[in-house]
């Protein structure tokens, strides 16, 4: 996600050589969905398949799925909007979603399943079978996901519907058990493993539809159409559909660039925002790894959200900030899509990423007009003033960066720890190792954690192994003694 904070930057960068990818796994070792939706202009229905490959080390005699869009329905716990946010979000009054599940099936057996967590929201599966290291577990699910007239990330609005999150998606596996995660107003409360999918979306032909994935067919049936999807590797799927958008294409390498929008004077330079984009971190960290990128305009109150090979940006926003939020949005398909991160207890690490990447951008692209210096500047500036705010609020400010979404007590906190923090500590760490062990530290960071969850210890391993981290530079920072 990209909050708006500070308008983000440059010197010379040491470009190191791009090392493809290994250990990713192999299409014979991921999980699998295979999903059957459709969409009647209020809600999502169909069936998912999913074909669970048992990846670790554990036995597992039942499985888990995060229902997030249960978390729209009225008595929900938690709510997914903050109280920042509400009203706009809610601006045409109270509306509720949520999820159903009508059936569950596993080894093509119907299951007692139960809806339970913390907040109604975890679908448990139990197996027939227990499903041993290396093996596969199959299991059908018929669901219904109502959608709530909301500006959200998955919600109606007046000129498109965000389909983030409409279908049950596996809890992502933390030493050896489904991590069960509760919608946190604050922050992006996901946390996933990668599997591939196979998606069928019927809907009123009157929608475009943005996607995640590539569209490998369609046909017209009546006044529906029904469009199939495929992608390898994913951490998520998500739709954006609009009897609105224009569509304008752009390639980087082996990449389309599908640029959805409805209200945009310059759509070619917010096209070639992400192209740009696209092609820097493609070099600096690895190539894209998908066959499409879709960048899409929609409504959304928190500057954008990213999601596997698709992204929303935020319909609101003024010129400078969009292209901003399209680059944000664009690094997270390296930090938080390739390299996985649990977004509940360590938020920093990809946002911190995401974030750093974008100074990297403008840094070698001045015709944006900002540097590296002025935007750290302005980090500086803006962590500086929420030190002092704090302090006089509370009488004490809380600057430690490893810990997780619920103990941070307000959107404000959040931000400038998680992002402003964190992108402060990137640049300190390069100014401190040299460029040189600074990017030898992030490659090897990024090529080890591909595919995978990356934690704090295996980011301060990466730079302790290019020699960048030294004198406890990334523990003065995490437990909140470094004086900035
Ligand atoms: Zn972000």
């Amino acid at each position: 996600m990209r909050k708006i904070t500070f308008a983000i930057l440059l010197s010379l960068l040491i470009v190191l050589p791009v090392v493809p990818l290994t250990g990713c796994g192999n299409s014979g070792s991921r999980t699998t969905y295979e999903i059957n939706c459709e969409f009647d202009g209020e809600r999502v229905s169909g069936t998912e398949t999913v074909s669970f490959f048992n990846s670790t080390d554990n036995s597992f005699k039942e499985l888990k799925f995060n229902l997030f869009a249960n978390a729209f329905r009225k008595g929900a716990k938690y709510s997914p909007i903050s109280a920042q946010y509400y009203h706009q979000a809610y601006k045409w009054g109270d509306s509720f979603g949520g999820m159903e599940i009508s059936y569950v099936k596993a080894g093509g057996e119907p299951v007692e399943f139960t809806v339970g967590g913390e907040d109604m929201n975890i679908l448990s599966v139990p197996l027939k079978k227990e499903v041993f290291p290396d093996e596969r577990a199959t299991v059908e699910i018929g669901f219904t996901t109502d959608i709530a007239k909301v500006v959200a990330r998955t919600g109606i609005n007046g000129d498109t519907v965000n389909l983030a999150n409409f279908y049950p998606i596996l809890c992502g596996i933390e030493n050896g058990c489904f991590y069960e995660c509760v919608y946190y107003a604050n922050g992006d409360p996901f946390f996933s493993d990668t599997a591939d999918y196979t998606v069928n979306f019927t809907r009123d032909k009157k929608y475009f539809a943005a996607a995640s994935g590539k569209k490998v067919r369609e046909k017209t049936d009546g006044e529906k159409i029904v469009s199939g999807y495929e992608i390898e590797n994913a951490r998520s799927f998500a739709f954006v559909l609009s009897d609105k958008f224009q569509i304008m294409k752009g390639r980087s390498g082996d990449t389309e660039i599908l640029y959805y929008y409805y209200s945009d004077g310059t759509p070619d330079k917010s096209l070639s925002a992400a192209k740009q984009a696209l092609d820097f971190f493609g070099d600096k960290w690895g190539e894209y790894p998908y066959e499409t990128y879709s960048v899409v305009q929609t409504p959304f109150v928190q500057g954008g959200m990213e999601f596997t090979a698709l992204t929303y940006i935020g319909a609101d926003l003024e010129s400078a900030a969009y292209k901003e939020v399209i680059i944000h949005e664009t690094a997270h398909q390296w930090w938080q899509t390739v390299v996985g991160n649990n977004e509940i207890k360590h938020p920093f690490i990809d946002e911190g990423l995401a974030e750093y990447s974008v100074v990297l951008f403008y840094e070698t692209h001045p015709d944006y007009g900002f540097t590296r210096g002025s935007l750290i500047k302005s980090a500086e500036q803006t962590y500086k003033l929420y030190c002092s705010v704090y302090d006089k609020i509370a009488g004490a400010v809380d600057t430690t960066m490893t810990r997780a979404l619920p103990d941070y007590t307000s959107e404000y906190e959040y931000v400038n720890i998680a992002y402003v923090k964190a992108c402060i500590m990137f640049d300190y760490l390069r100014q401190t190792a040299g460029d040189a062990k600074f990017f030898a530290g992030l490659k090897t960071f990024y090529r080890e954690n591909a595919y995978k969850i990356a934690t704090p210890e295996s980011l301060v391993g990466a730079f302790e192994r290019a020699g960048a981290n030294s004198n406890g530079f990334f523990e003065s920072f995490f437990d909140g003694k470094v004086i900035i």
